[in-house]
């Protein structure tokens, strides 16, 4: 069976989960307060309908708790989240995932024990630093906080020479888990696999190493 999902909070960070899982064919029930937001979504979502989240016969009448997975992207105002988050849980709805706007506020969703809190714009501000700092890393994806996936460019010094004459798993104690190479994916590559220049390298490792190794690709 298909997952179901509910997305409380029209916003922008909410709209674009709502417009995404739809996208990928997904059930999203969208649920926003205002009616303009929800007639938006009428022809997006599966089922988009006005109500107050944080009334609990609202998400009752929803019948909520058969939802997989609620998305809660109130953001400015912090008072209807965390109530919202709080009816969610005590109405047994197994995921709950709630937008943060500020660290305060994720720390009382983490202590009334919201499934995963993100921080869409300050994870996005560090995403995008960092991608300003080295212009041969693309994106990077933090494991935890020491470990990460990273996209990096290879340059003109790793250009002709396979993984095995370069031996980084080796020297760095990372693993190339793919190569892209304009539209071709090469998954797993093996020791044999020759880097051009301007392939994009996905590599997998502790920062400290990924860090030697970009040093050197620069
Ligand atoms: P974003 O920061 O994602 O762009 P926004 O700034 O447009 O969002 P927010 O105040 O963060 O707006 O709220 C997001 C949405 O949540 C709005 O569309 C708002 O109508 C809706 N919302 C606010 N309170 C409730 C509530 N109690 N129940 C349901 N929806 C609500
Ligand atoms: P290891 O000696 O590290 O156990 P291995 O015995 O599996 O490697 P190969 O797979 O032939 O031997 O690889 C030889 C060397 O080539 C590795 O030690 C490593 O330095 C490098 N190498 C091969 N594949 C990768 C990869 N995907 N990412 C990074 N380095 C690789
Ligand atoms: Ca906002």
């Amino acid at each position: 069976m298909k997952k179901q999902y509910a997305v409380i909070g029209l916003g922008r960070f909410g709209g674009s989960i709502c417009r995404t899982l739809s996208e990928q064919g997904m059930e999203v029930l969208a649920i926003d307060i205002d009616e303009d937001r929800v007639n938006e979504f009428a022809s997006i979502a599966s089922h988009a309908v006005v109500g107050d989240a944080t009334d609990e016969n609202v998400l009752k009448s929803l019948g909520i708790r058969n939802f997989d997975h609620v998305i809660v992207a109130i953001g400015d105002n912090i008072q209807a989240s965390i109530l919202t988050t709080l009816i969610l849980k005590e109405l047994g709805v197994q995921h709950i995932t709630v937008k943060a706007t500020n660290d305060y506020h994720g720390k009382v969703l983490e202590k009334i024990g919201a499934d995963q809190i993100v921080h869409p714009e300050r994870d996005m501000g560090e995403r995008i630093a960092n991608n300003l700092i080295s212009s041969n890393v693309l994106d990077y994806l933090e494991l935890s906080d020491k470990h990460s996936i990273v996209e990096i460019v290879a340059s003109e010094r790793l250009d002709g020479h396979s993984l095995l004459e370069l031996d980084i798993r080796a020297r760095y104690g990372i693993n190339i888990v793919a190569i892209k190479r304009g539209t071709d994916v090469i998954v797993s590559p093996l020791a044999s696999e020759i880097i051009r220049k301007g392939d994009i390298l996905v590599v997998i490792g502790a920062d400290e190493d990924i860090d030697r190794f970009e040093e050197k690709v620069v």
